[in-house]
């Protein structure tokens, strides 16, 4: 056991808290349920909550209809999870997962709330999907119960969960969140505390490269997310995955990235910058390189 940590046990997890109810959040919340653990879910916006809630019982309604799960399975997890905007509400929780906006300070400043409420045995877990583990542990009362636990979007269907220490994790701290990681039904692959990881580290230069390509004239919107659908065999176009990532999101990682790895070839796309100060966040606001105000999303460039 390290002299910093707050346990030498593998710590048995029943209750989960999940910190902002956005897209991300409630997916955690949605998987978390299934597999059983008592849920929190909490967002500084109660309207978001109610919205997650909903897109919780329309996602497992779709479950059901598929035969993946039962009507009992969905009613038992819809009941376990609980929601609420005060942070006190995860005292009790045995694992915290931060899923907030993409903003080193506005996580640190979570989490500097958080500790206090919680149990000493608690871990801590970021689903960031680019800020240094190390950097937000370090604001916590303890870093080495704190780990990158990232998920996939959208949660309850894709299977990766990468797992990130911080230099300061101890191993009870990992094993634990790797045996969560399987009961929720998921694979795991372990990544360094670099920026962006493994996944965004790669994909999301992609993405960059698709706007730098649309911004350059090379091709329209449509043209390069068929081009790469159907010439490179990906299921979604990267102009597409972009705008379901959140473009908020992608350039807080490209800038990560970038002020992270200091290399030029990471530098955000000015056609991404202009898209999200104009608020055309992708999907989530109705707008992105798409328009989703129709029924067929439509190519806005
Ligand atoms: P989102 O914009 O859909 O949701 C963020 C939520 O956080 C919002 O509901 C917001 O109200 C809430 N929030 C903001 N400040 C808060 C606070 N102080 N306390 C509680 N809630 C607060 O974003 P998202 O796509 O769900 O991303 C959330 C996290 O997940 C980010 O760290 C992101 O990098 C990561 N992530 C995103 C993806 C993706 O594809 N979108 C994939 C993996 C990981």
């Amino acid at each position: 056991m390290e002299a910093s940590s707050g346990h030498n046990l593998t710590p048995e997890v029943n209750s989960v808290g999940v910190i902002g109810a956005g897209q991300m959040g409630g997916g955690i919340a949605h998987v978390c349920a299934l597999a059983g653990y008592n849920v929190k879910l909490s967002d500084v916006d109660e309207s978001r909550l109610d919205q997650s809630l909903a897109t919780m019982d329309e996602n497992m309604e779709r479950q059901v209809a598929k035969g993946k799960i039962s009507n009992d399975d969905k009613r038992k997890a819809l009941g376990l999870i609980e929601t609420g905007t005060e942070i006190s509400i995860f005292s009790g929780c045995d694992v915290v997962i931060e899923s907030a906006t993409e903003n080193e300070e506005l996580k640190k400043q979570i989490l500097r709330d958080l500790c206090p409420h919680l149990k000493p045995e608690a871990l801590i877990c970021t689903n960031t999907s680019s800020i240094s583990i190390t950097r937000l542990a370090s604001v916590t009362d303890r870093p080495g119960q704190f780990m990158g636990m990232h998920f996939m979007n959208p949660v309850p269907l894709m299977k990766l969960v990468e797992l990130i220490r911080g230099i300061a994790t101890d191993e009870p701290t990992f094993k634990t969140i790797q045996h969560m990681t399987v009961r929720l039904g998921k694979t795991s692959a372990t990544a360094e505390d670099f920026p962006a990881f493994i996944v965004n580290r790669i994909l999301l230069p992609m993405i960059n490269e698709a706007v730098y390509a649309l911004y350059e004239g090379v091709g329209g919107v449509e043209s390069i997310d068929t081009a790469l659908r159907l010439g490179a065999n990906h299921p979604m176009g990267p102009l597409e995955l972009a705008d379901f990532i959140g473009l908020d999101t992608c350039l807080a990682v490209m800038q990560v990235l970038y002020d992270g790895l200091a290399d030029t070839k990471y530098r955000p796309c000015p056609l991404l910058v202009k898209y999200v100060e104009a608020g055309w966040v992708g999907r989530k606001s109705g707008r992105g390189f798409y328009d989703y105000s129709t029924d067929t999303p439509v190519p806005t460039r």
